[in-house]
């Protein structure tokens, strides 16, 4: 080999070595440094300031009772801080918000937060100090947990919510957290991760702020970033549709409620649950009921009818979709088996069972088989006419308007 070529293939290695350096720094440069055990933390009441990095959420910094509060975050020396991650303990009260930018002593405000997501991150334009003020007059920041961040992009587990559009793709509809993954499978992780669709879950009821927290998290696992809609009726054990629609202050009440959300979501496809109520709970059986009301029968007055609406486990023109298939998109899962993960995030919902009408025992779980198999759905209203393949909820129906 010639000097010369010698030369031009040492350059090339060169090249394709710096290339890989430099792709290898990009990479790093993008996944943002963990701050929080780094930055210094003061307060108006050091009292338990602990608990806001402890990583446990169960339990809440209170500082002074009935005096305003504030936390003060400082970066370390040499970093900017440029995201912060909080988990709410309820939409209790907004929280105003200050920094200083990098290099300056002074605050701005950057307005109040606590106002839309309970797990929250805020992108921040390289700050070195941040300061959390209470506004209301308790004087409460309600922080179970606090995450502080470097440039990048903030780490999977860190929950970035979107707020849906105003046209969405698919409702899922559900009385309670859980019956998503439970009744409805794979549905979630097929539509959001596979599909790439808008897809907004909407929550007829939800028990107590613990379980709002694990409907959170089960949500994000499950490929779910658009924040749910959650209607706030009550959450109460029955075994009669009537005696639901009581609970609800009347069966009027709840149309209204359901139809003003169909009317925030305007979804192309609503999925719900079974009329009968899976294993015969009453609020099971009223997801279905209204949306049978409003959307095959308009006993309300929508905006934009929904062209298809499913049932779990209805009768008429059923379909058996498969949620056992694995996708590269899932790394290899199956939308059955995330859908089992997001499951689990339901803590406190994990090893129960339930007595079904006909005497038989249900174990709640996420399986694709046996009295509540959650691939089987019937379609029980259509504008685009009835599904020939059987295997989308997609079928006939026309996206993007
Ligand atoms: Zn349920």
């Amino acid at each position: 080999m010639s000097l010369k070529s010698m030369l031009r293939l040492l350059s090339f290695i060169f090249i394709l070595f710096a290339f890989a350096l430099s792709s290898e720094s990009v990479a790093t440069a993008q996944d943002a440094r963990e701050l929080t055990s780094y930055c210094n933390y003061s307060a108006s009441s050091k009292s338990k300031l602990f608990r806001l990095t402890d990583g446990k959420t169960k339990q809440i910094y209170e500082g002074n009772k009935n005096k305003s509060n504030w936390i003060e975050i400082s970066s370390p020396a040499g970093d900017n801080i440029c995201g912060l991650y909080i988990l709410w303990k309820g939409y209790t009260s907004p929280v105003s918000l200050e920094v200083c930018p990098s290099g300056s002593h002074e605050y701005i405000p950057l307005g109040d937060i606590n106002t839309t997501f309970l797990h929250e991150f805020i992108q921040l334009d390289h700050v070195s100090k941040i300061r959390l003020s209470s506004t209301d007059k308790n004087g409460s920041l309600p922080i179970l947990e606090l995450r502080v961040f470097g440039e990048g992009n903030p780490p999977e587990d860190v929950q970035v919510w979107q707020q849906h559009s105003d046209k969405n793709d698919l409702l899922v509809f559900v009385a309670h957290p859980d019956d998503e993954y439970i009744f409805l499978g794979g549905t979630i992780p097929y539509y959001c991760i596979e599909k790439k669709m808008q897809v907004v879950v909407c929550y007829m009821t939800c028990k107590d702020e613990f379980r709002l927290h694990e409907l959170l998290n089960g949500l994000w696992c499950a490929g779910c970033h658009i924040y749910p809609e959650l209607l706030g009726f009550e959450d109460k054990l029955c075994s009669k549709l009537k005696t639901a629609y009581k609970y609800w202050d009347g069966i009027d009440n709840a149309l209204d409620g359901v139809a003003a959300m169909l009317d925030r979501v305007q979804p192309n496809v609503v999925i719900t649950q079974d009329i009968k109520g899976e294993y015969g709970h009453g609020g099971h059986m009223a997801v279905a009921d209204l949306c049978l009301r409003i959307i095959r029968d308009h006993e309300r007055q929508l905006k934009h009818v929904p062209q298809k609406l499913y049932l779990h486990l209805w009768e008429e023109n059923q379909l058996l979709l498969d949620w056992n298939t694995p996708y590269d998109s899932m790394n290899g899962k199956t939308p059955l088996s995330i859908a089992q993960e997001a499951f689990a995030c339901h803590i406190s919902q994990q090893g129960f069972s339930h007595e079904t009408r006909g005497g038989k025992v249900f174990k709640f779980e996420v399986a694709d088989h046996g009295m509540f198999d959650n691939g089987c759905f019937g379609l029980a209203y259509s504008s685009v006419g009835e599904d020939i393949d059987k295997n989308d909820f997609f079928e006939h129906v026309v996206t993007g308007n």
